[in-house]
């Protein structure tokens, strides 16, 4: 890195990215490889691997088939199952980054951003970290929607007589073994965790307050002999992931026409009948809301794990914790040695919202107002040369994540160089286009299950607007991200030349 600084410690980079999950991989490797060297990569936790360093509890593993969550640019890679497991995946993430050369010099792991500002008179955001302040002309952010756990917020919590573990803060030295576990949540992460642990555990009880929509997943073993064929036949592997993302498209179709979702519903309780026979267990399994509106979940162990004799199903939500019992709406007092809370994420707060400060000193957060808005999920309006990865409205219910990044992370890389093509100091995409965007999704996904299926999600900000869903089909998404449109952007000329001593970024107490 160039330029190191008398006075206050000051490293400038020309571009910051936050994380090093799939997305700040992701970015670091395709802007290296746009010929961007000047790249850091900061990640605050030990290593790297976000999603897939942070939840390791048992049963952990992606839904949506390998071949298509992965780096379009690792078609060689032999993945042992269709749907990998966590540690496969994280095992993944870091020989992606060793093979496209991510060393030291572009990862810092065990570096935090604490906030960040953008000076105007320099053209810069100044970052606080916790190794110090850097500057940089671009910064990323990559800290990834499914980060920051939900807690599990009842009364009496604090005096739970036992371990209580988070999904995405797993303890391998919590004994499970003929312990009475309870857990709440029956999202993702629980319809992977109960059928993983209940064969150990003494007796498993599971707090349901919503049903969920759960389809059958084919999870198969890809034997080495079958990856052996598919490296000798050219093109295999990028037919496997061409067939599976128009399978996951076919499933956003029917999102966007909630009609079609009936035929999705016949098949989901067509497995449900299948797997479990008890008609009031069944009963309280079937949603009440389209299928789509939350996300779906798929799982072929999840109501075989119910309907087995020592784990019950509670379907209430859990309104205090008393002693060693947890406490439903309903009035059950369920025993448990350990609570597992399987709760989720705060998916619509970006982790550094509170404390990135744009030109007129408003934070991201202050700027939002609770309603996270971007063009195309990605440039911000009054925060220049910002690029959110993952960004509000990009995902739906069944697109893999790593396609909705690598559109965008040939937008960003684009944008970049016409950055340089013009000379320029600064961008930033004018508040009318934003806003205009904005509305025209707002209007689409009023059509959308997300909106109409009659269930609440994590798709909504607590004000009732969905920042989250994209309402048209991802190959649209592509498309509008595989042109850069400079008009929709106001330009900034360079400033002079940027002093080297100008002070670290404030904390959030000092800011103005
Ligand atoms: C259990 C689970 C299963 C999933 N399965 C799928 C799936 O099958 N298909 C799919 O498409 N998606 C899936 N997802 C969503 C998944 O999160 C995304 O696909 C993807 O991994 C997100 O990557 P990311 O890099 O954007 O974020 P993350 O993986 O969350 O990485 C963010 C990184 O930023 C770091 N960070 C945050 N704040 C700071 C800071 N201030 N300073 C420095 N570093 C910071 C974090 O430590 C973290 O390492 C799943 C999510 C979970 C939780």
């Amino acid at each position: 890195m160039p330029a190191q600084a008398s006075g206050p410690v000051l490293r400038h980079v020309r571009v910051v990215v936050v994380g090093a999950g799939f997305s700040g991989i992701g970015a670091a490797i395709r802007l290296r490889q746009a010929g961007v060297r000047d790249v850091l990569l900061l990640e605050k936790g030990p290593q790297l691997g976000g999603t897939w360093r942070d939840n390791t509890y048992p049963g952990c593993a992606c839904d949506v088939p390998s071949t298509l969550y992965s780096y379009s640019f690792t078609p060689d890679t032999a993945w042992s199952r269709l749907f990998a497991g966590q540690r496969e995946i994280h095992a993944y993430l870091r020989t992606t980054a060793e093979r496209h050369g991510l060393g030291r010099d572009v990862l810092r792991c065990g570096v935090g951003v604490l906030g960040a500002r953008w000076d105007p008179a320099a053209g810069r955001w100044r970052l606080e970290t916790s190794d110090g302040a850097y500057s940089a002309e671009v910064l990323v952010l990559a800290t990834g929607p499914w980060h920051v756990p939900r807690r599990l917020d009842v009364p009496g919590i604090e005096g739970f007589d036992g371990p209580v573990l988070h999904t995405a803060e797993w303890d391998d030295g919590v004994e499970l073994a003929g312990r009475r576990v309870t857990v709440v949540g029956s999202g993702a992460s629980a319809v992977q965790v109960v059928p993983a642990i209940q064969s150990r555990a003494a007796t498993v009880r599971l707090f349901q307050r919503t049903a969920q929509w759960v389809l059958p997943k084919p999870d198969l073993a890809l034997p080495p002999a079958l990856n052996r064929s598919l490296d000798r036949l050219p093109g295999a592997r990028s037919a496997m992931r061409s067939g599976q993302y128009a399978l996951q498209e076919g499933f956003g179709y029917a999102f966007r026409h909630p009609h079609l979702a009936r035929v999705l519903e016949a098949g989901a309780r067509a497995h449900l009948r299948l797997a479990v026979r008890d008609r009031r267990l069944r009963q309280a399994l079937t949603p009440d809301y389209r299928l789509g509106c939350k996300r779906l979940l798929t799982s072929s162990t999840f109501y075989p794990a119910l309907a087995r004799p020592h784990v019950r199903l509670h379907p209430t939500a859990v309104t205090a914790v008393r002693g060693n019992e947890v406490i439903g709406a309903d009035g059950t007092a369920a025993p448990t040695d350990v609570l597992i809370t399987a709760t989720g994420f705060r998916v619509g707060e970006l982790p550094l919202s509170r404390s990135l400060y744009g030109p007129d000193g408003r934070s991201l957060h202050e700027a939002w107002g609770g309603e996270p808005k971007a063009y195309l999920g990605t440039s911000v309006s009054g925060f220049p040369n910002l690029f959110l990865l993952l960004g509000p409205n990009l995902l739906g219910g069944s697109t893999s994540a790593i396609t909705v990044l690598e559109a965008q992370l040939a937008y960003l890389t684009a944008a970049l160089a016409r950055l340089d093509e013009g000379g320029h100091r600064a961008l930033e995409v004018r508040p009318g286009v934003q806003a205009a965007y904005n509305a025209a999704v707002q209007e689409a996904l009023d059509g959308t299950v997300y909106n109409s299926g009659g269930c609440t999600s994590y798709y909504f900000s607590p004000s009732g607007r969905n920042t989250f869903a994209w309402p048209w089909s991802t190959g649209h998404l592509v498309r509008r991200l595989s042109r850069f449109d400079p008009a929709s952007y106001a330009w900034r000329e360079p400033a002079a030349t940027p002093s080297q001593t100008e002070s670290p970024v404030p904390t959030r107490s000092e800011r103005p």
